[in-house]
């Protein structure tokens, strides 16, 4: 691990260089207009770089080479094993590179260097890895048909994809989309988040550097509204990847029915249930409790931000918790020490800070935080946050805050508990926590998410599917099962004598 401390990623983010512009076709490339956009750094409100804010324009451009390198066969068609080493060799620069990768994703994000560096960087590099190793152990499938004929199933890439992410887990989204559209032979072409374009940006030059040919991998950054949605609407876009807020990913499903039915998968927003039993682990589970919801300042879509606990301990749990909160500090994000950043930019501050009031004016108990910090930086700190007395139809219960915000809502028995879990319009992730196999058990199999965690939080790697049900989103990233997204099943029949 590193030794660097404050000071030295203070001098480090003083000199670093920043590409700020496109990637297309092999080459870092101005917007056509040569409009820019500027990116902020959290922490201190301060410019870091001018970004190409790329147009429809240079979106049609960026198709065309992907096409091109679809229809040639540069990538679709090189063999598995030789895809692999080059994913492979990625994964080893993306490592090489962490601390810069990490240091731009603090600087652009306000994520803290100690996420970044121990948990991002690896992450991207650990995804695209295991796509890379996994694509030449794939088998294609024979159907049980009737003697004298043959059924192939083979899996065939969708061609060109459009992977657009979020701003608050940019490296580690961006990879958790591209390692799989790539392996499997498509062309990709990345919108990141406006706010949030430069480690996209600098990783599509080590995927050239580790050997991926030119038009196979481009980022375009730029608004979401104009050029997310020309990539959506594209006609010569085959499949759309996404990972964002709801209401968006309910605008791309109508585009692709608008457009030419491009596949589209997605994953959105989340309200996670935290369930916690009398009869739990409660020192763990306080800890995490608190992990759950302030991690990432709960700009986090798997955040645990409803805290469900049984009325017998409410009191005695929600005491320890706090005392847990107590170590989520805000604080400088180049600080090694420091585990709770800045919101990402003002209007994330604003928003947070707007459901803060709506809590008190739904009538819950602030029972810690609820106040901007910090003010003198220049950043936009927010207290890590907890609210009592939250009954689940209040909006602070349904509503996704995208920000250091818990809501605690009380439960007596596990029917009651599953019914308030999956009274919420979406269906990401969540928790329980009881020493009782069965009571863990039946609760985890009734609250309708994605992913379940029993006694712990967060937990998963790349072998289990991540996503969501009901409006959380479709598809899945992660795994084999990611692969599935981005390929067509194609049967062939063959006859023979
Ligand atoms: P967002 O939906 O505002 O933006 C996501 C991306 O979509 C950005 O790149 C944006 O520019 C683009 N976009 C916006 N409008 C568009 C349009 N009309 N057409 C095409 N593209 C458009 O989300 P955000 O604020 O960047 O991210 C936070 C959201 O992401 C939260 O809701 C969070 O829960 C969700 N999220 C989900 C997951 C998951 O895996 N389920 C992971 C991380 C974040």
């Amino acid at each position: 691990m590193t030794d660097m401390t404050l000071a030295t990623w203070t001098a480090a983010a003083r000199d670093i260089q920043i590409e700020g512009r496109a990637f297309i076709n092999g080459q870092y490339t101005d917007a056509l207009s040569g409009e820019t956009r500027p990116t902020y750094n959290p922490a201190t409100g301060q410019l870091i770089a001018e970004v190409a804010s790329c147009s429809p324009e240079d979106a049609d451009i960026a198709v065309k080479y992907a096409r091109d390198a679809f229809e040639s066969g540069v990538w679709s068609n090189m063999p598995p094993s030789e895809r692999k080493m080059v994913l492979v060799r990625w994964a080893e620069l993306i490592e090489v590179y962490a601390e810069e990768l990490a240091l731009l994703e603090t600087l652009d994000v306000g994520k803290p260097i100690s996420d970044t560096l121990g948990i991002d960087a690896p992450a991207a590099a650990r995804t695209i890895r295991w796509s890379g190793e996994a694509i030449d152990k794939v088998y294609e499938q024979i159907a049980p048909t009737p003697g004298g004929s043959l059924g192939l199933i083979t899996r065939l890439p969708l061609g060109v994809v459009a992977a657009i992410v979020p701003w608050n887990f940019p490296l580690s989204t961006t990879a958790w989309k591209i390692a799989p559209s790539l392996a499997t032979g498509n062309s990709v072409i990345v919108k990141p988040a406006s706010n949030t374009p430069l480690t996209a940006i600098r990783i599509a030059e080590l995927a050239s550097e580790a050997g991926l040919p030119d038009g196979v991998l481009q980022v375009l950054p730029g608004p979401g509204g104009s050029l997310g949605k020309h990539l959506s609407t594209h006609m010569d876009i085959d499949g759309l990847t996404f990972t964002g807020s709801t209401p968006v990913g309910k605008m791309l499903m109508e585009y692709s029915g608008q457009s030419n039915l491009k596949r589209t998968f997605l994953e959105l927003g989340g309200k996670s249930p935290n369930i916690i039993f009398a009869d739990a682990n409660l020192e763990k589970a306080a800890t995490m409790a608190a992990m759950a919801v302030f991690f990432n300042g709960g700009q986090t879509c798997t955040a645990g931000t409803r805290l469900i606990v049984q009325d017998s301990i409410h009191d005695e749990f929600v005491a320890m918790v706090i005392e847990k909160t107590k170590s989520w500090v805000p604080g400088n994000p180049l600080d090694p020490d420091t585990a709770l950043g800045p919101m990402v930019d003002q209007g994330q501050f604003n928003t947070v800070a707007s459901y803060v009031a709506v809590g008190l004016s739904e009538g819950a108990t602030l029972a810690y935080g609820g106040k901007q910090v910090m003010t003198n930086t220049g950043g936009f700190y927010h207290e890590p946050t907890i609210f009592t007395g939250v009954n689940n139809q209040m909006r602070i219960a349904q509503e996704e805050i995208f920000g250091p915000v818990m809501s605690v809502i009380k439960f007596s028995d596990a029917e009651e508990a599953v019914q308030i879990a999956n009274d919420s319009i979406f269906g990401l992730a969540g928790a329980v926590w009881s020493e009782n196999i069965n009571t863990a058990l039946k609760v985890a199999e009734k609250v309708r998410v994605g992913t379940m965690g029993i006694n712990n939080y967060f937990g998963g790697d790349m072998t289990v599917p991540f996503g969501g049900f009901k409006q959380s989103g479709n598809g899945r990233d992660k795994s084999m099962h990611a692969f599935d997204d981005y390929t067509e099943l194609k049967t062939t029949w063959i006859e023979f004598e």
